[in-house]
């Protein structure tokens, strides 16, 4: 379902050079460097504050670098018109807010909005992906009522649902699972895997939970005071020194076969 990228593309998603970019003055971003390619699940993290939504707002163009430049697809972000960039980009943002009381299946029909011509109204191809979104997101029998009476872990299956129904090629996930239960985060983290590796949907997905992120992503960035401290394969930074780094704990990562990924278990520093 998700628009696989032509093959003749090169497999580079996002080229970052040299990005910084504040607020009233205050840089949260500072100097990232960064190149993310094609066949990878990237996960980017770090403690609250260090940056991580500002840039994934970057690298969707929803905020401009005030140095440096961003490369989406070998193209500087700013130059991509924005329904083009639509068409290829999903993003799920952390705090999904609709303040109109639309309800759940209007709002996922947005979605499609970047694929419809002006005025033109979903057509049986577009409801059959609807009632699947909503589906495969568990949501199906929230479909009518009004999206702003549902709990946050609800809002947050619809805000997926919605991104889905996008078709996206590259996913932006900030935080998608953070207000949902174990349940249901695995199984959107695992639905989302699943478009990953069988339709190659490419994803980006700000986290917390590391020992989610273990499980779910192939690589990872960590960020802190809006610079890129580390980056690579999970299992090459995930350890207690980039940890401790990173957020101040102390951590010990093993490798847990119930799981079958690294588990992390932390501990505040013992006072001297
Ligand atoms: P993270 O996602 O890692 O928690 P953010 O990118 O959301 O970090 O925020 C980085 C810093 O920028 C924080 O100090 C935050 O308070 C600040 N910030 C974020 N958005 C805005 C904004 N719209 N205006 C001013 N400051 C902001």
């Amino acid at each position: 379902m998700a628009r696989a990228l032509s093959e003749q593309q090169s497999d580079r998603l996002w080229s970052l050079t040299e990005v910084s970019f504040g607020y009233n003055g205050t840089q949260v971003v500072r100097d990232v460097n960064l190149e993310l390619r094609r066949g990878c699940c990237y996960g980017i993290l770090g403690p609250n504050g260090s940056g991580k939504t500002t840039l994934l707002d970057l690298m969707g163009g929803l905020q401009t670098p005030q140095s440096g430049s961003i490369a989406f697809m070998d193209r500087p972000v700013q130059t991509w018109p924005k329904k083009q960039l639509a068409r290829l980009l999903a993003l799920v943002p952390q705090d999904f807010m609709v303040r109109f009381s639309f309800s759940v299946r209007e709002v996922v029909e947005m979605g499609l909005h970047p694929h419809l011509h002006r005025f033109a109204t979903p057509n049986k191809e577009d409801q059959d992906l609807i009632d699947e979104v909503l589906e495969i997101t568990g949501i199906t029998a929230l479909a009518d009522r009004p999206v702003t009476r549902l709990s946050g872990g609800e809002k947050q299956r619809v805000a997926v649902a919605r991104a889905l129904a996008q078709k996206p090629a590259v996913l932006l996930l900030d935080e998608a699972t953070s207000n949902l239960d174990i349940h249901h985060s695995l199984e959107i983290l695992h639905l989302i895997r699943s478009r990953f590796e069988q339709q190659g949907m490419q994803v980006v997905a700000v986290m917390h939970d590391l020992n989610l992120a273990s499980f779910f992503c192939d690589q990872l960035v960590f960020l802190k005071q809006g610079q890129v401290v580390c980056q690579g394969p999970t299992e090459e930074v995930l350890t207690p020194e980039n940890i401790e780094a990173v957020y101040g704990v102390e951590a010990e990562v093993t490798t847990n076969t119930f799981t079958n990924s690294r588990q992390v278990s932390f501990r505040l520093p013992a006072h001297p």
